[in-house]
Order: structure tokens, then sequence, then C-alpha cells
């Protein structure tokens, strides 16, 4: 496979120019018009020979839109194809204040977890840095026209959330990467305090990025309240206890002062009734943390159901009553393809 250049920073690409004997204001040219989300052979201000002795070495562009479903309520779902042929997704969702991105970290994903599209499959490859800078400069660009009024004015999308295919702890040193070129601000400069990383909870290497000075919000997947019953759903339960990761969660907060989060999808008979709320709260009652109770999407090859909204609301109420700070993710975009992975598992089956 040939080089990927949204892989390098700014002064990366700057050494990379000089050894190809090039001046330096080159590399601030094509650095700008990568971060706009445009193709090598679509920056104007580049020599034509110029562009053809980079694309000896590196793609044209690192993904492209396979496939787009627009959602009545506006959500947007999309599906990539990556310059090996490889398909990642991702879904755009509209809010006052801007959109908020979701972006796959890996194709395909390891993990196991019961409920969940993405890994079916299992893993195929990590995806670069530059791979998952891409899915949102490229989007970025198809939007810009609606930017918001951020303080450079160049962005439609405020806030990403790495919640796509993927485990980002297990492809830890491409999405540090990542972390570093989208904040950077020469970049596309978006803060830490606006992306949002998901984890099924690799407890070392929670430690590890709470040491890496980048203070995004720290999202769990809990999924449930004791290690037997997680363990049923998700295999990593074997390797890391609750109780290990809620350790890590708090050094997290005690790095960084952020306050963390934790994704619980209620699955019917399985972990929304009122002996999990009370061991829930029990758990996390008086820790600087949020709840965030997902509906369960459910995915076809997997027999678990969703939760009644009914149930799902008691569950709520059960929470707040408990003293937690817990909100009902609103559903969107379910007329277009349900949940993580699930596009491009129906996409390849149908093909
Ligand atoms: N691997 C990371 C991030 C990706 S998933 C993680 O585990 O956190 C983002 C969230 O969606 C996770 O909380 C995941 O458990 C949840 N999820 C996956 N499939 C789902 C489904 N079918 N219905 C509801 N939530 C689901």
């Amino acid at each position: 496979m040939i080089g990927i250049l949204q892989d390098f920073s700014k002064a990366e690409l700057e050494n990379l120019i000089a050894e190809m004997g090039e001046k330096k204001f080159r590399a601030a040219q094509l650095f700008e018009g990568l971060t706009q989300g445009k193709k090598v052979s679509e920056i104007t201000s580049l020599s034509k020979s110029f562009k053809e002795r980079l694309l000896e070495g590196y793609e044209d562009a690192p993904i492209t839109i396979e496939q787009e479903y627009h959602s009545k309520d506006g959500t947007k779902k999309y599906l990539f194809r990556l310059a090996d042929g490889h398909l990642i997704e991702g879904v755009l969702m509209k809010y006052k204040y801007g959109y908020t991105q979701c972006v796959s970290t890996q194709v395909g994903c390891r993990m196991g977890c019961k409920f969940c599209a993405s890994t079916l499959g299992g893993l195929i490859r990590n995806l670069s840095a530059g791979e998952i800078l891409a899915q949102i400069t490229l989007v970025n660009a198809l939007h810009k026209e609606e930017k918001s009024g951020d303080s450079k004015g160049a962005r439609a999308v405020t806030n990403v959330v790495l919640m796509g295919s993927g485990e980002p702890l297990d492809n830890y040193d491409n999405v540090v990467k990542f972390l570093r070129l989208i904040t950077a601000e020469e970049g596309f400069g978006m803060s830490a305090r606006n992306i949002s990383l998901s984890t099924c909870g690799i407890v070392p290497k929670m430690y590890a990025l709470a040491e890496e000075n980048l203070p995004v919000n720290l999202t769990v997947s809990l999924h449930a309240t004791t290690d037997e019953e997680r363990v049923r759903t998700m295999p990593i339960a074997k390797a890391y206890k609750i109780a290990d990761v809620l350790k890590a969660c708090e050094n997290y907060f005690a790095k960084t002062g952020r306050r963390y989060y934790f994704e619980y999808t209620l699955i019917d008979g399985e972990n929304c009734d009122e002996e999990h709320a009370k061991r829930l709260i029990d758990l996390l009652k008086g820790k600087p943390c949020h709840v965030n109770l997902i509906r369960l999407n459910e995915v076809k090859e997997r027999s678990l159901s969703a939760a009644t909204d009914k149930k799902a609301y008691r569950f709520l109420g059960m929470l707040e009553k408990g003293g937690l700070s817990a909100t009902l993710r609103r559903q969107i975009g379910v007329d277009i393809g349900g949940a993580c992975g699930q596009l491009r598992a129906d996409y390849l089956q149908e093909k």
C-alpha cells in the first residue's frame, strides 16, 4: 500500500517536502488543502508536476464516499471506501450548535460484544491516523456552507465521537496520533473537549490516555453491573473487572479534571430491572460521571432484544432517584441502518 499524506503533521510534511527538494511553502499549501478535505489532485495552488511526483508515493485520497443515506430527522450515514477497498461507516448528527460526527477507528473489531454488529466479521485492520482524520475533513468539506460560528469559522463539524466501528484503545498509537492531528492549532484545530472517545474498557490504555495531555471526554461502555453479567455480552470483561475499570476512570478524572461517561445499552431481561438499577447506583453514586442510556438497536444476527420505552424510562427514573446523573439517548437515524457496523454488514451481505 502506498502512503497516506493525511498521516503527516505539518512539521512532518515539511520534512517530506524538503527531502523531495521542494520549497517549504509547498508543505503549507499541501497541508492546508488536505485539512480542507481536498484530494491531492484538487489542490490548485500546487503545480501539476509536483502533484504527479507526490502521487507516485501517496494516495490521492485515503477514503471516498461509497454510499450516503439521509434520515428524515437530518442524520446522515456514510459508507466510506478505503484506498485498499475495505469499507467503514460513519454518522453525522445535526444539533443546534453544529454537527457531531461519529467516526470509525478500525475495519471491523475483535472485541466480540454480543449486541454489536461491528464485530461480526472480526478485526480486519487498524485505521491509520490519517484515515480517521480524513473521514472528518471529507464530510466537513461537504457541509462547509453550513459552518457554525466557531473561532476559525471554518468548521461545520464541531464535535467528534469515536463511537463508530472499532475499539479506539485497541488501535492506541494511531488513535492518539489522530487526536494530536485533529487538535493541532495549525490544522483542523478542534478542542479536545469537543471529542469523545468510547472504549469497552481496556484498563492499561485508559491509564496511558490519561498521561497524553489530550483531555478528551472518556466514555466507557459498561452495559452491566456485575462481572458475571458483563462477561455474558462483553468478552473483554474476562480481562478487566468492573472495579478496575472504575479505578481507571477515577484516575482519568484526577489527571485531566474531566468527568467521565458511561454508555449503558438497555437489553431486555439482561440489564435493566430494578436490581440492576440498584447496583448501578451503588457502583457510581457520588462519582464525577454521567450515564448515557441507549436503547438497543436490534442486530438481526444476534438474539438480544431492546427494552420497551416504558422500561427504559422506568430505569432512567430509578437512576435519577438514586442520585445519578443520567439521560436516555433519543433515537436518531433509525430509518437508515441502525447501530454500529450494521450498515457495512448489510452492504457486504448484499454484494
Ligand atoms: N468500541 C468502543 C466504541 C464503539 S461503540 C466501545 O465499545 O465503546 C459505541 C457504543 O455503541 C458502545 O457503547 C457500544 O457498546 C454501543 N453499541 C454497539 N452496538 C449497539 C447496538 N446494537 N445497540 C445499542 N448500542 C450499541
